[in-house]
Protein backbone atom coordinates (compact mmCIF):
# COMPACT_ATOMS: atom_id res chain seq x y z
CA UNK A 1 0.00 0.00 0.00
CA UNK A 2 2.78 2.02 1.05
CA UNK A 3 4.84 1.47 -1.76
CA UNK A 4 1.75 2.10 -4.15
CA UNK A 5 1.44 5.40 -2.59
CA UNK A 6 4.85 6.59 -3.21
CA UNK A 7 4.69 5.21 -6.81
CA UNK A 8 1.73 7.62 -6.85
CA UNK A 9 3.65 10.65 -5.48
CA UNK A 10 6.53 9.89 -7.87
CA UNK A 11 4.31 10.01 -11.12
CA UNK A 12 2.35 13.26 -9.95
CA UNK A 13 5.74 15.07 -9.40
CA UNK A 14 6.93 14.24 -12.91
CA UNK A 15 3.86 15.48 -14.43
CA UNK A 16 3.60 18.09 -12.57
CA UNK A 17 7.67 18.91 -13.89
CA UNK A 18 5.72 18.70 -17.96
CA UNK A 19 2.61 20.75 -16.86
CA UNK A 20 5.16 23.45 -15.69
CA UNK A 21 7.33 23.35 -18.97
CA UNK A 22 4.22 23.43 -20.65
CA UNK A 23 2.40 25.68 -18.65
CA UNK A 24 5.36 28.59 -18.69
CA UNK A 25 6.22 27.99 -22.62
CA UNK A 26 2.91 29.38 -23.16
CA UNK A 27 2.87 32.41 -21.71
CA UNK A 28 6.53 33.32 -22.58
CA UNK A 29 6.70 36.32 -25.18
CA UNK A 30 6.11 35.80 -28.90
CA UNK A 31 9.14 36.68 -31.27
CA UNK A 32 6.59 39.45 -32.47
CA UNK A 33 6.15 41.14 -29.01
CA UNK A 34 10.05 41.29 -28.41
CA UNK A 35 10.41 42.63 -31.81
CA UNK A 36 7.92 45.48 -31.61
CA UNK A 37 9.43 46.43 -27.69
CA UNK A 38 12.95 46.42 -29.34
CA UNK A 39 11.67 49.05 -31.92
CA UNK A 40 10.30 50.87 -29.11
CA UNK A 41 13.48 51.24 -27.55
CA UNK A 42 14.71 52.33 -30.50
CA UNK A 43 12.63 55.09 -31.52
CA UNK A 44 13.04 56.49 -27.62
CA UNK A 45 16.45 56.18 -27.52
CA UNK A 46 16.59 58.27 -31.13
CA UNK A 47 13.87 61.08 -29.63
CA UNK A 48 15.98 61.04 -26.41
CA UNK A 49 18.99 61.96 -28.33
CA UNK A 50 17.72 65.41 -30.01
CA UNK A 51 17.79 66.24 -26.03
CA UNK A 52 20.88 64.68 -24.79
CA UNK A 53 23.15 63.67 -27.70
CA UNK A 54 25.39 61.59 -25.68
CA UNK A 55 22.84 58.75 -24.48
CA UNK A 56 21.92 55.45 -24.69
CA UNK A 57 18.51 53.62 -23.37
CA UNK A 58 19.16 50.28 -22.31
CA UNK A 59 16.77 47.68 -21.08
CA UNK A 60 16.79 46.05 -17.61
CA UNK A 61 14.53 44.23 -15.56
CA UNK A 62 12.62 41.26 -17.37
CA UNK A 63 12.94 42.32 -20.66
CA UNK A 64 16.61 41.74 -20.56
CA UNK A 65 17.02 39.28 -17.49
CA UNK A 66 15.64 36.03 -19.35
CA UNK A 67 12.39 36.08 -16.94
CA UNK A 68 10.09 38.00 -19.34
CA UNK A 69 6.76 37.00 -19.53
CA UNK A 70 4.02 37.84 -22.54
CA UNK A 71 3.06 41.84 -21.89
CA UNK A 72 5.08 42.16 -18.86
CA UNK A 73 5.93 46.19 -18.99
CA UNK A 74 9.23 47.71 -20.27
CA UNK A 75 11.54 49.03 -17.55
CA UNK A 76 14.34 51.16 -19.58
CA UNK A 77 17.07 53.11 -18.36
CA UNK A 78 19.09 56.19 -20.01
CA UNK A 79 22.74 56.69 -19.09
CA UNK A 80 24.44 59.80 -20.58
CA UNK A 81 28.35 59.20 -21.24
CA UNK A 82 28.79 63.37 -21.12
CA UNK A 83 29.90 65.15 -18.22
CA UNK A 84 28.18 67.88 -18.51
CA UNK A 85 24.27 66.75 -18.48
CA UNK A 86 20.78 68.02 -17.42
CA UNK A 87 19.14 67.35 -14.06
CA UNK A 88 17.40 64.33 -13.87
CA UNK A 89 14.36 66.65 -12.56
CA UNK A 90 15.07 68.77 -15.95
CA UNK A 91 15.52 65.71 -18.28
CA UNK A 92 12.19 64.12 -17.19
CA UNK A 93 10.05 66.96 -17.73
CA UNK A 94 11.40 68.31 -21.27
CA UNK A 95 11.51 64.25 -22.58
CA UNK A 96 8.05 63.99 -21.03
CA UNK A 97 6.73 67.08 -23.40
CA UNK A 98 8.83 65.46 -26.33
CA UNK A 99 7.40 62.46 -26.20
CA UNK A 100 3.77 64.19 -25.72
CA UNK A 101 4.41 65.94 -28.95
CA UNK A 102 5.81 63.55 -30.90
CA UNK A 103 4.49 60.13 -30.23
CA UNK A 104 1.47 58.41 -29.73
CA UNK A 105 2.54 57.12 -26.00
CA UNK A 106 0.66 58.27 -23.05
CA UNK A 107 2.88 60.26 -21.28
CA UNK A 108 3.34 60.82 -17.20
CA UNK A 109 6.16 62.41 -16.19
CA UNK A 110 7.01 62.23 -12.61
CA UNK A 111 10.11 64.28 -12.25
CA UNK A 112 9.92 64.54 -8.72
CA UNK A 113 9.32 61.21 -7.32
CA UNK A 114 12.01 59.69 -5.42
CA UNK A 115 12.98 58.38 -8.54
CA UNK A 116 12.31 60.75 -11.49
CA UNK A 117 11.21 58.83 -14.00
CA UNK A 118 8.78 58.77 -17.44
CA UNK A 119 5.88 56.46 -17.71
CA UNK A 120 4.65 55.71 -20.63
CA UNK A 121 1.73 53.40 -22.36
CA UNK A 122 1.04 52.70 -25.64
CA UNK A 123 -2.78 51.31 -26.76
CA UNK A 124 -3.46 48.01 -28.16
CA UNK A 125 -2.34 47.27 -31.61
CA UNK A 126 -1.88 44.11 -33.47
CA UNK A 127 1.97 43.23 -32.88
CA UNK A 128 0.77 44.25 -28.87
CA UNK A 129 -2.77 43.35 -28.94
CA UNK A 130 -2.45 44.41 -24.89
CA UNK A 131 -0.49 47.66 -25.53
CA UNK A 132 2.80 48.29 -23.83
CA UNK A 133 3.59 49.72 -20.66
CA UNK A 134 7.12 51.34 -19.57
CA UNK A 135 8.92 53.04 -17.37
CA UNK A 136 12.33 55.62 -18.38
CA UNK A 137 14.35 55.90 -15.81
CA UNK A 138 18.09 57.95 -15.51
CA UNK A 139 21.13 56.92 -14.81
CA UNK A 140 20.13 53.86 -12.63
CA UNK A 141 23.45 51.62 -13.41
CA UNK A 142 22.95 49.50 -9.96
CA UNK A 143 19.72 47.94 -11.41
CA UNK A 144 21.37 47.24 -15.01
CA UNK A 145 24.08 45.22 -12.98
CA UNK A 146 21.39 43.42 -10.79
CA UNK A 147 19.85 42.65 -13.98
CA UNK A 148 22.74 40.94 -15.79
CA UNK A 149 23.64 39.39 -12.28
CA UNK A 150 20.10 37.48 -12.63
CA UNK A 151 20.84 36.42 -15.88
CA UNK A 152 23.34 35.31 -15.18
CA UNK A 153 21.74 32.48 -12.61
CA UNK A 154 19.24 31.85 -15.22
CA UNK A 155 21.64 31.03 -18.00
CA UNK A 156 23.57 28.70 -15.34
CA UNK A 157 20.11 26.34 -15.10
CA UNK A 158 18.20 27.34 -17.42
CA UNK A 159 15.72 24.86 -17.59
CA UNK A 160 15.07 24.28 -13.87
CA UNK A 161 15.77 28.47 -12.89
CA UNK A 162 13.25 29.95 -15.84
CA UNK A 163 10.75 27.42 -14.83
CA UNK A 164 10.56 28.19 -11.23
CA UNK A 165 10.92 32.09 -11.55
CA UNK A 166 8.91 32.36 -14.25
CA UNK A 167 5.93 30.12 -12.89
CA UNK A 168 5.96 32.13 -9.43
CA UNK A 169 5.82 35.35 -11.65
CA UNK A 170 2.59 33.94 -12.75
CA UNK A 171 1.69 32.34 -9.98
CA UNK A 172 1.78 36.02 -7.42
CA UNK A 173 0.36 37.99 -10.11
CA UNK A 174 -3.11 35.71 -10.39
CA UNK A 175 -3.17 35.30 -6.50
CA UNK A 176 -2.70 39.45 -6.19
CA UNK A 177 0.34 39.11 -3.99
CA UNK A 178 2.61 40.95 -6.53
CA UNK A 179 1.78 44.47 -6.05
CA UNK A 180 4.44 46.78 -3.74
CA UNK A 181 2.23 49.71 -3.95
CA UNK A 182 -0.35 47.34 -2.10
CA UNK A 183 1.72 46.18 0.18
CA UNK A 184 2.84 43.36 -0.86
CA UNK A 185 5.97 42.18 -2.80
CA UNK A 186 7.51 43.16 -6.40
CA UNK A 187 8.77 39.76 -9.15
CA UNK A 188 12.04 41.28 -8.57
CA UNK A 189 11.35 40.01 -4.62
CA UNK A 190 10.08 37.00 -5.58
CA UNK A 191 13.23 36.12 -8.08
CA UNK A 192 15.61 36.95 -5.61
CA UNK A 193 13.32 34.50 -3.19
CA UNK A 194 14.09 31.34 -5.63
CA UNK A 195 17.60 32.40 -6.07
CA UNK A 196 18.49 32.53 -1.79
CA UNK A 197 16.60 29.37 -1.90
CA UNK A 198 18.32 27.66 -4.67
CA UNK A 199 22.29 29.39 -3.30
CA UNK A 200 22.02 28.81 0.43
CA UNK A 201 18.94 26.47 1.14
CA UNK A 202 18.83 23.24 -1.02
CA UNK A 203 21.90 21.32 0.42
CA UNK A 204 23.60 20.33 -2.26
CA UNK A 205 22.88 23.74 -4.02
CA UNK A 206 21.43 24.21 -7.66
CA UNK A 207 23.10 27.01 -8.30
CA UNK A 208 26.63 28.68 -7.27
CA UNK A 209 27.11 31.84 -5.53
CA UNK A 210 28.87 34.19 -7.96
CA UNK A 211 28.89 37.22 -5.94
CA UNK A 212 31.46 35.04 -3.53
CA UNK A 213 33.48 32.68 -6.26
CA UNK A 214 37.22 33.66 -6.81
CA UNK A 215 37.67 35.68 -9.45
CA UNK A 216 39.81 34.69 -12.60
CA UNK A 217 42.14 37.59 -12.38
CA UNK A 218 43.35 40.42 -9.22
CA UNK A 219 40.51 43.23 -9.53
CA UNK A 220 40.52 46.17 -7.83
CA UNK A 221 38.00 48.37 -5.96
CA UNK A 222 37.86 50.97 -8.72
CA UNK A 223 36.83 47.78 -11.02
CA UNK A 224 34.19 46.42 -8.91
CA UNK A 225 32.35 49.12 -7.03
CA UNK A 226 29.53 51.25 -8.51
CA UNK A 227 27.98 54.12 -6.70
CA UNK A 228 29.94 52.69 -3.39
CA UNK A 229 28.37 49.62 -3.84
CA UNK A 230 30.08 46.32 -4.96
CA UNK A 231 28.97 45.39 -8.09
CA UNK A 232 31.61 42.15 -9.00
CA UNK A 233 30.29 38.97 -9.56
CA UNK A 234 31.75 36.26 -11.81
CA UNK A 235 30.07 36.34 -15.19
CA UNK A 236 31.74 34.36 -17.69
CA UNK A 237 29.18 31.55 -17.57
CA UNK A 238 30.73 30.06 -20.27
CA UNK A 239 33.50 28.46 -18.24
CA UNK A 240 31.57 28.40 -15.11
CA UNK A 241 29.53 25.40 -17.07
CA UNK A 242 32.65 23.91 -17.74
CA UNK A 243 33.88 23.99 -14.46
CA UNK A 244 31.01 23.54 -11.93
CA UNK A 245 28.12 21.52 -11.78
CA UNK A 246 25.46 21.22 -9.16
CA UNK A 247 25.00 17.73 -7.60
CA UNK A 248 21.34 18.37 -7.45
CA UNK A 249 18.94 16.32 -9.27
CA UNK A 250 16.07 17.38 -8.00
CA UNK A 251 13.21 18.17 -10.85
CA UNK A 252 11.42 21.33 -10.75
CA UNK A 253 8.32 20.45 -9.24
CA UNK A 254 10.39 18.74 -6.69
CA UNK A 255 12.04 22.51 -6.28
CA UNK A 256 8.95 24.50 -6.46
CA UNK A 257 7.15 21.97 -3.74
CA UNK A 258 10.17 22.54 -1.50
CA UNK A 259 10.36 25.94 -1.97
CA UNK A 260 6.56 26.35 -0.87
CA UNK A 261 7.15 24.36 2.29
CA UNK A 262 10.21 25.90 2.89
CA UNK A 263 8.82 29.64 2.91
CA UNK A 264 5.53 28.63 4.58
CA UNK A 265 7.30 27.18 7.28
CA UNK A 266 10.81 27.42 7.92
CA UNK A 267 11.91 30.84 6.64
CA UNK A 268 12.87 32.63 9.99
CA UNK A 269 10.47 35.92 9.22
CA UNK A 270 10.84 37.05 12.32
CA UNK A 271 14.34 37.50 13.04
CA UNK A 272 16.06 36.15 9.50
CA UNK A 273 17.22 38.72 6.07
CA UNK A 274 17.39 36.60 3.03
CA UNK A 275 20.72 37.85 1.35
CA UNK A 276 21.54 36.63 -1.98
CA UNK A 277 24.98 37.34 -1.15
CA UNK A 278 25.47 36.11 2.09
CA UNK A 279 22.90 33.65 3.02
CA UNK A 280 21.03 33.85 5.94
CA UNK A 281 21.62 37.23 8.09
CA UNK A 282 19.88 38.10 11.05
CA UNK A 283 17.87 41.40 11.02
CA UNK A 284 19.10 42.82 14.25
CA UNK A 285 22.87 42.86 12.56
CA UNK A 286 21.23 44.66 9.88
CA UNK A 287 19.76 47.18 12.29
CA UNK A 288 16.41 46.23 10.53
CA UNK A 289 14.11 45.31 13.14
CA UNK A 290 10.54 46.54 12.73
CA UNK A 291 10.54 49.57 12.65
CA UNK A 292 7.11 50.73 14.22
CA UNK A 293 8.60 54.36 15.17
CA UNK A 294 9.10 55.68 11.96
CA UNK A 295 12.87 55.96 11.53
CA UNK A 296 14.70 56.50 8.26
CA UNK A 297 11.25 56.23 6.61
CA UNK A 298 9.46 58.56 8.65
CA UNK A 299 6.02 57.08 8.41
CA UNK A 300 3.75 54.46 10.64
CA UNK A 301 3.99 51.76 8.26
CA UNK A 302 6.34 48.56 9.26
CA UNK A 303 9.09 48.59 6.84
CA UNK A 304 11.16 45.29 8.00
CA UNK A 305 8.74 42.89 8.17
CA UNK A 306 9.74 40.76 5.63
CA UNK A 307 13.52 41.14 4.70
CA UNK A 308 15.57 40.40 1.61
CA UNK A 309 19.02 42.22 1.14
CA UNK A 310 19.62 43.60 -2.19
CA UNK A 311 22.52 41.67 -3.92
CA UNK A 312 24.63 45.18 -4.52
CA UNK A 313 22.62 47.42 -2.31
CA UNK A 314 23.34 45.37 1.15
CA UNK A 315 21.68 48.47 2.89
CA UNK A 316 18.33 48.62 1.22
CA UNK A 317 15.80 45.95 1.96
CA UNK A 318 14.17 45.01 -1.45
CA UNK A 319 10.83 43.99 0.35
CA UNK A 320 10.59 47.57 2.28
CA UNK A 321 7.29 47.77 1.21
CA UNK A 322 5.55 44.43 2.94
CA UNK A 323 3.28 45.61 5.46
CA UNK A 324 2.37 43.24 8.05
CA UNK A 325 -1.27 42.47 5.84
CA UNK A 326 0.88 42.07 3.17
CA UNK A 327 3.19 39.14 4.46
CA UNK A 328 0.27 37.40 6.55
CA UNK A 329 -1.68 37.47 2.85
CA UNK A 330 2.01 36.02 1.27
CA UNK A 331 2.70 33.24 3.75
CA UNK A 332 -1.01 32.56 3.97
CA UNK A 333 -0.75 31.99 -0.14
CA UNK A 334 2.71 29.90 0.51
CA UNK A 335 0.66 27.51 2.41
CA UNK A 336 -1.92 27.03 0.25
CA UNK A 337 0.87 26.11 -2.78
CA UNK A 338 2.37 23.87 -0.21
CA UNK A 339 -1.04 22.23 0.78
CA UNK A 340 -2.26 22.06 -2.85
CA UNK A 341 0.67 20.81 -3.94
CA UNK A 342 0.52 17.77 -1.62
CA UNK A 343 -2.83 16.86 -1.65
CA UNK A 344 -3.95 16.64 -4.91
CA UNK A 345 -1.87 13.51 -5.97
CA UNK A 346 -4.20 12.19 -8.92
CA UNK A 347 -3.83 15.09 -11.54
CA UNK A 348 -0.93 17.40 -12.24
CA UNK A 349 -2.71 19.88 -14.34
CA UNK A 350 -5.97 20.13 -11.45
CA UNK A 351 -3.24 21.00 -8.74
CA UNK A 352 -1.63 23.72 -10.93
CA UNK A 353 -5.04 24.95 -12.13
CA UNK A 354 -6.18 25.02 -8.78
CA UNK A 355 -3.02 26.85 -7.33
CA UNK A 356 -3.06 29.66 -10.02
CA UNK A 357 -7.09 29.85 -10.02
P1 LIG B 1 7.83 42.07 -14.36
O1 LIG B 1 7.92 41.25 -15.58
O2 LIG B 1 6.75 41.65 -13.41
O3 LIG B 1 7.86 43.55 -14.61
P2 LIG B 1 10.64 42.25 -13.64
O4 LIG B 1 11.53 41.04 -13.71
O5 LIG B 1 10.82 43.31 -14.65
O6 LIG B 1 9.14 41.73 -13.55
P3 LIG B 1 10.45 44.23 -11.63
O7 LIG B 1 9.96 43.97 -10.24
O8 LIG B 1 9.63 45.01 -12.59
O9 LIG B 1 10.82 42.82 -12.22
O10 LIG B 1 11.88 44.86 -11.49
C1 LIG B 1 12.63 45.30 -12.58
C2 LIG B 1 13.94 45.88 -12.09
O11 LIG B 1 13.65 47.01 -11.26
C3 LIG B 1 14.77 44.94 -11.25
O12 LIG B 1 15.71 44.24 -12.04
C4 LIG B 1 15.44 45.86 -10.29
O13 LIG B 1 16.58 46.39 -10.90
C5 LIG B 1 14.46 47.00 -10.12
N1 LIG B 1 13.60 46.83 -8.93
C6 LIG B 1 12.33 46.43 -8.93
N2 LIG B 1 11.81 46.38 -7.70
C7 LIG B 1 12.77 46.76 -6.91
C8 LIG B 1 12.86 46.95 -5.50
N3 LIG B 1 11.87 46.72 -4.66
N4 LIG B 1 14.02 47.36 -5.05
C9 LIG B 1 15.04 47.60 -5.86
N5 LIG B 1 15.03 47.46 -7.18
C10 LIG B 1 13.91 47.05 -7.69
MG1 LIG C 1 9.51 44.91 -15.01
Amino acid sequence: MQRRGLAVRMRFVADLSQCLFDFVIQLLPTAEEMAVKEDVRKLLERLIRTIEPDSRLLSFGSTANGFSLRNSDMDLCCLIDSKERLAATDLVTMLGDLLERETKFHVKPLPHARIPIVKLSLDPSPGLPLGIACDIGFENRLALENTRLLMCYAMIDPTRVRTMVLFLKVWSKRRKINSPYKGTLSSYGYVLLVIYFLVHVKNPPVLPNLQQMPPLRPITTEDTHLAGYNTWFFDDIELLRQRWHSDNTETVAELLIDFFRYYSRDFPYNTGVASIRTGLLKKELKGWQNDLSGGRYNDSRERNRLCIEDPFETDYNVARCVTKDGLYTIRGEFMRAARVLSTRPERAIIALAELCE
